[in-house]
This record gives structure tokens, C-alpha cells and sequence, in this order.
């Protein structure tokens, strides 16, 4: 009997608390929806900020009708964990930087995964013997990715943030390693789930399955992180979802479920994006050679212009295509893009932005940071649907892009990135890119488009330089 039901009725009726969980079923399902319509809004910019809405609503529902059931019988510890964590996640979320969000989303996973194993390891111990063949398997499940997770997403998070080397590492018979330490960890929990009596063979289930978890991540680049911790997303909201079945608990089933599915539909759109298949990400090395030729960058020559020039190219046009990418996120120049939006359209210059699905580090990165300075959500336009207009267009405006227009995706066979869609800014009738120098971009190789004659580049952080270019359209820059 909780507090609540204390509160609400005398005490110990069969009726009193039959209502109480017809009232606990309503909440979950209120809870559900906005669990469901939060994936729905999150998948268009315009409706974004309601979906986060519709989730904390959702996540609150949650916590009330798990709060209200009979299985809780004493608060304080829920409150003094409650507290802890939001003194560690409210300063957390509020002073991470937009660029680490892939690492801060690793780091969260693996606190879930790991109370995921946790649980399942403590349902195990307490009520083994006495559980169905169907609670024991589910209990596998939740053990077996929850602590996979734990590892797996420890070291994504730790690949990200340069604390352990980014680059793959590679060693004959992996693979054949790897998957048998996964069949051994299977093998495990099929062996309880028939003798749950075993019960010195768990810690061997967790133990491998720890290891395999790190085992999993080793060979993966940091290039491919992020489409990894969407699949580590998947992994733990399914853990989520057998801890559910354990618990016996629907709501933990429902939201586990659509986590694990969202994740795994996420990481699937990533691998198209960059034509990889899931294979390829999981085992390929990607990253682990050198891309650019003999070691070393080649000495070539390249047309820079400055940011005079760039404001009078760019108001004696008709048409500019903005292109941003993760550079425009390293240096925070959204705000500043949006000064030379307004500032170019003011001079009736058709600005336009195109958002390759994979630019930035993060799904969505772009639209993230071009809704934070309000450009307009219908001048945002998708790779598939602006791509066809290049050839029109007589400014393509790259801010801190890189391999998502690299024509080497297209023309040569050798790259890495070959066959990753990309946005035709090679086929404008000018191309300006700004970057602060000649390094390569997140895959490695070397972009062919910045030596082209068409193409101007625009030495800088891309934030100072176009604030100096906003300032010259403006008229107020010194010698005006
Ligand atoms: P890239 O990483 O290819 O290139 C970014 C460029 O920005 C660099 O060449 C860099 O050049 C420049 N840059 C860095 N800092 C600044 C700054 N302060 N000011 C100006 N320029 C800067 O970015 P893209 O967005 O083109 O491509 C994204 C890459 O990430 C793709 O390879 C994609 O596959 C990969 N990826 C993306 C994921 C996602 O979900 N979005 C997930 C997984 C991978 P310089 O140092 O010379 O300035």
C-alpha cells in the first residue's frame, strides 16, 4: 500500500486498489501517446519543439503511475536518487556544448543499459527460481544488451570525446572473436533460462557480455559514432522493453519498444545517407587507412577571396544556395548565417539552405541550429528536393561542409565515400566554401571541388567571417 492510495481511501479494500490501478493503466496510456506523438512532432522541424513537449509530458505521466503503484512501498530513496540526478542532469544538459551531443547521448545510454542489467541481474538473484521460461528469456534479453550497452556505449562515448583513440582497431580473426564471445554469452542465458538454478554462471553471462560489449566498438571509427549510438539506442530501448516483460510492467514495454525501433530506424536512414551498409559500419574499419595521397596533403594551389569580395559576388547574384555542415556548429555562426540571410534577402537575393541528411555530427544537426536562429522552416530545404536546382543557381554558399559535397562520392570508385549521396553544389554557377584551412573533413579524404576554378574559398571560422561579410553588406565596415 503506497502513499498514495493512503491518502486517497481507507486502507487495504480489493476495490480501493483495483481503482487505483485502472487509474495507474489510464496515466500509462495518456503516458504512451505522448510518448508516441513526441516521435511523430520530432520528425519535422516546424513541430520539434512541440514533440520534446509531448515527451517530458509522456516521461512525467510515467514516473507519477509508477509512483502510484502498490510495489512501492517506501519514497525516500526514489526522492534522494531523484534529487542526485537532477543536480548532475539539469547542470549537464544546460552547459554541454550543441557539438558534444552525440557523446552526452552515448553517455546516457549507457547509465540506462547499465540499470537495465542491473535490474534484470537483481530480478535474477531474488526471484530465479520461481520464474516462467518466459520471465527467465526476458530476463536474458535485458541482461544480455543491457550490460553490451553499458561497455559498448561507455566506449563510444569515450571515442567521441577523445579520450580513447578515435581511430578503428583492427586485428586478424575479429570478427571470429567477437562473435564467439556473443554466441558464448548467449549460450549463457540459455542455459538459465532452462536451470536458473546455475547461478555461478552469471556472473560469467555478465562478465562476457561486458567484454563484448567493448570487444563490439574497437574495430569502429569515430566517423562512424554516431550511427553507432543510434544502434546502441535501439539496443538499450530494447533491454528497456524485455525489462518491461520482466516486471511485468506495460508502459516500460511500450516505451522500450519504441525506443529500440526508433533507434534502429534512425541508424538505418544514417547508413543509406552515407551509403553504408550495417555491416560495413559495424565491421568495416571505416577510417583506419590514410585517405589522402602518400600520407601528406599535396601542395596545390586554390583561389581565396576576401570577405569584400565575397558580400559583392554574393549581392550581385540572384540566387544563393547556403550549404551548411559541421563546421558551421564547431564555430556557433547560426546566428550570423541568419544576419546574412536577412541582410541578402533584404536586397531581394533568393537565399535558400540545404540540408544534407548526415552534415554536422548528429542526425537532424542542421535544422537543430538553423531553428535556433529562426531562419524560416520552408527556406530549409532537403537534399533530394534542392539538388536538381544547382545548375540554376549562381552562388553555392558552403559553410563549413566538407565530405557532403564532395564530388568523389560520385566520380571516384577508391573513395571511401563513394556512393554517398551528396548536394550538387559542384554543378552552381560559383562555388564558395568556408573553412579555415585545407584539412579534410570528418571521412578523411581530400575534396576536389575546393581546387576547381569556379570555387572561391573563404579562409576563416566560418562564425568571424560571416560577421565580417554581414558587416560589409551592411555598409558599416570601416572604408564605407
Ligand atoms: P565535415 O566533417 O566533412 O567537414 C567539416 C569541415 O568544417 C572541415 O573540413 C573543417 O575544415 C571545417 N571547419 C571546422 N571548424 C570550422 C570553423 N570553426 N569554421 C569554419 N570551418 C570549420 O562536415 P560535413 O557536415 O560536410 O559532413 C559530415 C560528416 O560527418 C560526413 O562524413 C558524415 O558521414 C559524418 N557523419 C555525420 C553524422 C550525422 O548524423 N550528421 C553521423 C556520422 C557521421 P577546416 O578544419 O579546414 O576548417
Amino acid at each position: 500500500m503506497n502513499l498514495l492510495t493512503l491518502a486517497v481511501a481507507a486502507p487495504g479494500t480489493a476495490a480501493v486498489e483495483a481503482g487505483i490501478e485502472r487509474w495507474i493503466d489510464l496515466v500509462y496510456l495518456v503516458s504512451a501517446v505522448g510518448f508516441i506523438m513526441a516521435l511523430k512532432w520530432l520528425s519535422h522541424p516546424s513541430t520539434a519543439r512541440k514533440g520534446v513537449k509531448a515527451g517530458e509530458i509522456g516521461m512525467l505521466l510515467a514516473i507519477v503511475g509508477t509512483l502510484m503503484k502498490e510495489e512501492i512501498v517506501e519514497y525516500q530513496w526514489i526522492v534522494i536518487a531523484m534529487v542526485i540526478g537532477a543536480a548532475i542532469g539539469v547542470p549537464l544538459a544546460l552547459l554541454m556544448k550543441m557539438t558534444a551531443v552525440p557523446q552526452r547521448t552515448a553517455f546516457s545510454h549507457a547509465l540506462g543499459a547499465l540499470a537495465a542489467g542491473l535490474v534484470g541481474t537483481a530480478e535474477f538473484y531474488l526471484h530465479g527460481a520461481s520464474l516462467s521460461k518466459v520471465a527467465l528469456t526476458a530476463i536474458g534479453f535485458e541482461v544480455v544488451l543491457g550490460y553490451l550497452t553499458f561497455t559498448g556505449s561507455l566506449m563510444a562515448f569515450g571515442k567521441l570525446q577523445g579520450i580513447l583513440p578515435g581511430k578503428p582497431i583492427l586485428y586478424k580473426g575479429q570478427n571470429f572473436v567477437n562473435l564467439g564471445m556473443f554466441g558464448a554469452s548467449v549460450a549463457i542465458a540459455g542455459y538459465l533460462v532452462v536451470n536458473p538454478g546455475a547461478t555461478h554462471l552469471f556472473p560469467w553471462l555478465i562478465g562476457l557480455t561486458l567484454l563484448f560489449g567493448i570487444a563490439l566498438i574497437v574495430p569502429i571509427g569515430g566517423a562512424d559514432m554516431p550511427t553507432v549510438i543510434a544502434l546502441l539506442n535501439g539496443y538499450a530501448g530494447l533491454a528497456a522493453a524485455a525489462m518491461g516483460f520482466a516486471l511485468n510492467n506495460k508502459l516500460l514495454i511500450i516505451a522500450g519498444a519504441l525506443d529500440g525501433t526508433s533507434g534502429l530506424i534512425l541508424s538505418i536512414i544514417m547508413c543509406k545517407a552515407m551509403n553504408r551498409s550495417f555491416t560495413n559500419v559495424l565491421f568495416g574499419g571505416f577510417g583506419a587507412t590514410a585517405h589522402i595521397k602518400d600520407g601528406h596533403v599535396e601542395e596545390r594551389s586554390v583561389r581565396s577571396i576576401s570577405p569584400e569580395e565575397t558580400a559583392q559576388m554574393l549581392e550581385n547574384s540572384e540566387s544563393v544556395i547556403i550549404i551548411p555542415g559541421y563546421g558551421m556548429a564547431v564555430s556557433q555562426a547560426q546566428h550570423k548565417v541568419r544576419e546574412l540571410y536577412d541582410a541578402l534577402t533584404k536586397k531581394g537575393v533568393d537565399v535558400r539552405f540545404a540540408i544534407h541528411p548526415v552534415a554536422g555530427r548528429m542526425p537532424g544537426h542542421m535544422n537543430v541550429l538553423l531553428a535556433e536562429a529562426d531562419i524560416p522552416y520552408d527556406r530549409l530545404i532537403d537534399m533530394d528536393e534542392i539538388n536538381s536546382d544547382f545548375p540554376q543557381t549562381d552562388v553555392a554558399l558552403i559553410i563549413g561542409a566538407n565530405d557532403v559535397v564532395n564530388p568523389a562520392a560520385r566520380t571516384d570508385k577508391t573513395s571511401p565515400i563513394f556512393g554517398m549521396p551528396i548536394l550538387n553544389a559542384d554543378q552552381a554557377q560559383t562555388v564558395m566554401v568556408v573553412k579555415r584551412g585545407m584539412s579534410a573533413g570528418f571521412a578523411g579524404v581530400e575534396n576536389e571541388l575546393f581546387f576547381e576554378d569556379k570555387t572561391m574559398m573563404l579562409f576563416g571560422d566560418a562564425k568571424g567571417y560571416i560577421a565580417d561579410v554581414v558587416k560589409e553588406l551592411s555598409g558599416v565596415h570601416a572604408g564605407h
